[in-house]
């Protein structure tokens, strides 16, 4: 039986963010993954690090979203560089050092409104840093036909997994593999032949956090589930992108890009992802995912791309 102060269940961003957070103030804490580190959402994700500015976009602006995250991107900057009271993450991988906003051509009555709302965006005090009007001979490749109106956000978009692994690298010896369900028995918390007695638990389980809840009597789920389709493209035409198209408030669709070889691979997400998540077959995913993309992007040469699809769920607890 280990004795312990703290005993973090799950290994994605928020666990391990929490374990290096608590072992750095002088904690005896330690953390247990039921899969593989990152293997939840975290990996899955588009690794953007919001600061507010697509909530500000929506038709009745998410103020208090704003001001919870309006800090982020500082606050990982300094991880990122090293520095700070977070965790060092110099060895994390930045894809972008900042995410685009960019509206569509589209109709004039559309356009003017998008218009109307960026320069509330742009104008308000809210975000820790505003967004900047890009001249159109920098836009990226890939919107140069299709966009009408292109800003950047200082928002980072990072490399999941080599965050998880910059995380990881100073607490292997207190990260621990479970293939059981924990049994709570008493102040012991015990895995086959593994038992620790912590004297708290944090819950970082994810869409695991449910049932961790349930097991220790926490009765009510308070957790938001939302499934999501993601689209992956993949092609030689394709070039990197990392940015939301904004229509109607909404960010239709948001892109990332990774280098695979010599060639680009864009995941797909935003409201088509959520959109497409109704669909039961992965081919109907692809092909509606696709007309979206033609949609708002028609320039775009899908003929010579590749395009999968693959589920994931957005658990917030
Ligand atoms: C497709 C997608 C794209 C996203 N894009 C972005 C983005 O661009 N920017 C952004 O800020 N956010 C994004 N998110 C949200 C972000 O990924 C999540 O908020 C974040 O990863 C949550 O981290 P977590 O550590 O709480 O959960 P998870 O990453 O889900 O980690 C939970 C871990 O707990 C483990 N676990 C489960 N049950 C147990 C148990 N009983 N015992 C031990 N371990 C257990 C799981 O195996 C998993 O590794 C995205 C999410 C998705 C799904």
């Amino acid at each position: 039986m280990t004795d312990l102060d703290v005993l973090v269940f799950g290994g994605g961003v928020a666990g391990l963010w929490a374990l290096d957070a608590l072992r750095r103030s002088g904690w005896n804490a330690a953390l247990v993954e039921a899969g593989a580190l990152g293997s939840g959402q975290t990996v899955a994700s588009q690794g953007i690090i919001h600061g507010g500015g697509k909530y500000m976009l929506l038709e009745q602006a998410d103020g208090a979203a704003v001001e919870a995250i309006r800090g982020m991107p500082a606050r990982w900057l300094d991880a990122l560089a090293g520095r700070g009271a977070g965790p060092d993450l110099s060895a994390a991988r930045i894809l972008s050092p900042g995410c685009l906003l960019w509206v569509p051509r589209g109709s004039t009555l559309a356009n003017l409104k998008e218009r109307g709302l960026m320069a509330i965006v742009v104008g308000t005090g809210m975000l820790a840093a505003k967004p900047v009007e890009v001249s159109d001979d920098q836009w990226p490749a890939a919107i140069r036909a299709s966009a009408l109106k292109v800003w950047s956000m200082p928002e980072p978009v990072l490399d999941p997994g080599s965050v998880v692994e910059a995380l990881a690298a100073a607490h292997r010896g207190r990260v621990f593999a479970v293939a059981e369900r924990p049994r709570f028995e008493g102040e012991a918390v015990r895995f086959g032949s593994l038992v620790f007695r912590p004297r708290a638990v944090v819950f970082a389980a994810g869409e695991g956090n449910g049932e961790l809840s349930r097991a220790v009597g926490c009765g009510e789920e308070l957790m938001q589930r939302r499934p999501l389709a993601m689209t992956l493209l993949r092609g030689p035409a394709l070039s990197p992108l990392y940015g939301h198209c904004v229509v109607g408030g909404k960010t239709r669709i948001t892109v990332t890009s990774a280098q695979v070889g010599s060639e680009t691979v864009w995941s797909i997400g935003g409201e088509v992802a959520e959109k497409c998540a109704a669909a039961p077959e992965d081919g109907a995913v692809r092909t509606e995912a696709a007309a979206e993309l033609r949609r708002w992007i028609p320039g775009l040469d899908l003929s010579a791309c590749r395009i999968a699809t693959f589920r994931a769920v957005r658990a917030e607890a």
